[in-house]
């Protein structure tokens, strides 16, 4: 059998001395979408940190193999260019520098020798899929974007720089329903040309497992996997809360 192609095995993670993750283990084939659902403060946005490598988490015991390779002591930039792309809860607002700026510079550091006409038509092409207009990529990061904008900036990242496992944290969260659809549209929309993308989509609310649909589902309680299972296990969620396992 294959390994998989994401092998979290027994771990355990600490912020300023005080345990977050506490023996998590969860593995995931490629091309896969897997959703990590749970409470707030159970540690989602920690696993997703952590696994882009945020220095602020320090791993106190078990591995993160990715792709046969040990992640735990490499550094953001070297996972980014092993492929794996964070979409954050909470974006950073960055004046003075544009969207363009930015993704040119991230897709230079991750496709080594990639020329301006390369990196254009990519960009042209991922607005394109995910129907924004040409202008949106001349603002400001995130600077006075509404929330689903700022989602949406997410998601052209995800475009451009088609990473092989694309970590989404609460990418849903704060949008209302036509914002919901249109950044789920895009997402499935890269992964429809990109079937060997691998998703983790982290959320607090089973809604959104209605547009992105899910291989498998993970339930997380107090820093580690509690159950896991089919959509089943979310529509369970979805009509019970998170309370009903207890
Ligand atoms: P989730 O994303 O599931 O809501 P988090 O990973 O953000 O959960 O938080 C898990 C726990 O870690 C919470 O109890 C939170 O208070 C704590 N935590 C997160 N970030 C910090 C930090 N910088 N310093 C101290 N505690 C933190
Ligand atoms: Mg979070």
């Amino acid at each position: 059998m294959l390994p998989p192609f994401l092998d979290i095995k027994n771990l355990s993670v600490t912020i300023d001395k005080t345990e977050i993750l506490k023996d998590l283990t969860l593995a995931m084939p490629k091309g896969e979408t897997h959703a990590i659902m749970g409470p707030n403060g159970s540690g989602k946005s920690t696993l997703a940190l952590t696994l882009m490598g945020h220095p602020k988490f320090k791993i106190t015991g078990g591995s993160i193999i990715f792709e046969n390779e040990d992640l735990t002591k490499l550094p953001v930039y070297k996972r980014a260019q092993a492929g794996i792309f964070l979409a954050f809860q909470h974006p950073y607002e960055i004046e003075g520098v544009t969207l363009r700026q930015f993704l040119y510079q991230a897709y230079q550091a991750k496709y080594k020798n990639a020329g301006v006409r390369e990196f254009e038509k990519k960009l042209v092409d991922a607005c394109k899929l995910l129907n924004l207009k040409p202008a949106f990529v001349e603002r400001e990061i995130n600077v006075g974007l509404s929330g689903g904008e700022k989602k949406q900036a997410e998601t052209l990242q995800l475009a451009v720089l088609q990473p092989k496992l694309a970590i989404l944290d609460e990418i849903d969260s704060g949008l209302d329903i036509d914002a919901l659809k249109r950044v789920c549209n895009g997402i499935n929309a890269v992964k429809k040309e990109n079937p060997e993308m691998t998703l983790l989509v982290i959320t607090h609310y089973p809604r959104i497992l209605h547009y992105l649909e899910p291989h498998a589902v993970h339930v997380m309680r107090e820093g580690a996997i509690v159950q896991s299972g089919t959509k089943e296990l979310a529509l369970e969620l979805e009509a019970r809360g998170y309370e009903s396992n207890d």
